[in-house]
């Protein structure tokens, strides 16, 4: 009798559609503004004043009326505004007021002449060097920015420039999303703390910290958990205790096809629902998301191989996307596309994830994609800087011909 055909593996495009489909947003909190750094925006920031707010110099030099400034003509101050202390008076024909970089420009005054283009005469009288144009150097009221109108939207990522933003409009506090809490919990009876020496047969414990950094830069709270025995009623309490109060589990290890992947059983026998267990993918394909209802929200699970390269790819492509649409931030794969330094070889019915660095070949950049080796050799993979994405069943790639690599997160 011949056996049935194998189903095929679920694509990794598929694989990330039913993480994101079952994904509820967090509920939102306010921070103030210096606790706002790297977090989401979950509000929407509209300007609370014109900026600039007033009529602005960009120059250090003389603000005065375009119709005096000839080239050659002869301006004398009435007075200074430096930034902070504006003149108070007008302009009348003929005079001039001394401004400084960021001052107020006084009323009357319709171009801004650069120190280098005048000539101190005697006392407080200037010949222009050059003819001065309307509205030169003049930022005017709401040039930049009208009262009102919407600065940032919810589901941003507030970065350096848009905490700086939130100052200008004045929110010194913020409503964003709360972050998601991620219970790291590895397994595997063999693996030992970083500080420790490994006997025969044992590993050091890298997955957990080369994963945490990558959800603490997405925005999580990790939460470490103890390593877990391959043991089912040890796995089940460690998985117990783990998830209670995490919105995320990430598991490493124990979840393949071996006796002792007990991963997937003690995730069921606690309420889980599995959306998928193994998928099209290279390195990671024993990779499994679940879900369960517990204490009136949705907990997520991510079960990660154990393999370094598989661990972190999969946590890479389907952890932090999970963690940006907690925080209703965009999640998909953002892609760039270059050509190839080398030629690569047709792919399988698995999309294959390769560590890539980028060469500069005759004045254009190009990806040098990495051959797979093994999914075990973090060390290796750790030495390039970006991902590079070979979609399954692609024809091979010809030396200049174009390849997928993903925008973040690097190795
Ligand atoms: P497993 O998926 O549990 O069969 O593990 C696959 C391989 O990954 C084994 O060689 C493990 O020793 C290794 N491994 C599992 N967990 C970790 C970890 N936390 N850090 C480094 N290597 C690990
Ligand atoms: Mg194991």
């Amino acid at each position: 009798m011949n056996a049935p055909p194998a189903q095929p593996l679920l694509g990794i495009e598929q694989a990330l559609e039913r993480v994101l489909a079952a994904i509820v947003a967090l509920p939102h909190e306010v921070v103030a503004l210096a606790d706002a750094h790297g977090r989401a925006l979950a509000q929407t920031v509209q300007a609370d004043a014109d900026v600039p707010a007033f009529d602005r110099s960009a120059m250090d030099g003389i603000a005065l009326r375009a119709e005096d400034g000839a080239q050659g003509a002869i301006v004398s101050q009435v007075g200074e505004s430096a930034a902070g202390s504006p003149f108070l008076g007008a302009l009348l024909p003929g005079q001039c007021v001394r401004v400084m970089t960021g001052g107020v420009v006084p009323p009357g005054a319709t171009a801004v002449l650069p120190v280098e283009r005048i000539e101190r005469l005697d006392g407080d009288r200037y010949r222009l060097l050059e003819a001065a144009r309307p509205e030169q150097n003049i930022a005017r009221r709401g040039s930049e920015v009208h009262q009102g109108a919407v600065v940032l939207q919810p589901g941003v990522r507030l970065h350096g420039a848009r905490v700086g933003v939130l100052a200008t409009y004045g929110r010194d506090r913020v409503q964003v999303a709360r972050r998601p809490v991620v219970a790291m919990l590895p397994t595997g009876n063999e693996i030992v703390p970083v500080g420790a020496t490994p006997g025969l047969g044992q590993v050091r414990d890298a997955n957990r910290h080369a994963l945490t950094g990558l959800l603490l830069a997405a925005g999580a709270v990790v939460q470490q958990q103890p390593v877990a025995a391959d043991a089912r009623a040890a796995l089940t309490k460690a998985v117990t205790e783990a998830w209670r109060d995490a919105d995320v589990l990430v598991t490493s290890g124990g979840v393949s096809a071996g006796d002792y992947d007990l991963v997937p059983p003690v995730l069921q026998s606690l309420g889980a629902t599995l959306h998928f267990h193994k998928i099209a993918i290279k390195p990671g394909k024993p990779l499994l998301f679940a879900t369960r209802q517990h204490g009136g929200r949705t907990q997520y699970a991510f079960g990660l191989p154990g393999n370094p390269v598989s661990a972190y790819v999969c946590c890479a492509l389907f952890v932090l996307p999970a963690i940006a649409a907690l925080q209703g931030a965009p999640a998909g794969w953002q892609l760039l596309t270059l050509p190839s330094a080398g030629p690569l070889p047709a792919t399988g019915p698995r999309a294959e994830i390769l560590p890539a660095t980028l060469l500069q070949l005759a004045g254009q950049t190009h990806a040098n994609v990495q051959n797979f080796t093994s999914s075990a050799d973090l060390t290796r993979f750790a030495q390039a800087d970006w991902l590079a994405w070979r979609p399954a069943h692609s024809q091979q790639v010809l030396t200049g011909a174009p390849v997928l690599l993903l925008a973040s997160p690097r190795p």
